[in-house]
């Protein structure tokens, strides 16, 4: 860890720590639930859906890269177990219990829209204290943005091909 790069950050340090230990846990936790969602989603257009789930299990572990290694340049250390996930977690864990295409995109999305909430946070939270973090986590909000856009925009083609077939 660099002492003046913690430095600049300031008495908020620990509280920022712990806000991107907490974003980590839902990131392995969304990371999992693309990652098997892409294993066993059945239904219409499940190739498109398999491989953007798969596409967006990548870029959640892409995430979780990235907010390891500003928690070690913070000085903190991320999460090392497991079982903190669950406990740390802001956005929680949706098991694709059933398999339709439908559903999991649902669950999706919702994760989708609380990262977004989690990540706007942190956005505030950084904007005057952090610009190092406050880049990291604008760039990912963007990509959860993306996210959510993309799991809607397949859940409206399925709506649309059913509604004209
Ligand atoms: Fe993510
Ligand atoms: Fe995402
Ligand atoms: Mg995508």
């Amino acid at each position: 860890m660099g002492t003046k790069g913690i430095e600049i950050v300031g008495k908020d340090v620990n509280k920022l720590v712990e806000m991107l230990n907490k974003a980590l846990a839902d990131e392995w936790l969304a990371y999992y639930q693309y990652w098997v969602g892409a294993k066993i989603v059945k239904g219409p257009m499940r190739d498109a859906v398999v491989a953007e789930l798969l596409q967006h299990a990548a870029e959640e572990l892409g995430h979780a890269e990235l907010l390891s290694n500003r928690l070690i340049q913070l000085g903190g250390t991320p999460l090392l177990k497991p079982e903190d996930w669950y406990k740390m977690t802001n956005c929680g864990y949706e098991p694709p219990e059933d398999p339709y295409v439908e559903v999991v995109l649902d669950q999706n999305v919702k994760g989708e829209q609380c990262a977004i909430d989690v990540y706007s946070k942190l956005v505030a939270f950084t904007k005057d204290i952090d610009p190092v973090t406050n880049e990291i986590v604008l760039s990912i909000l963007t990509d959860e943005i993306e996210h959510e856009e993309d799991l809607q925009a397949i859940a409206e083609d399925i709506h649309l091909m059913k509604e004209r077939s």
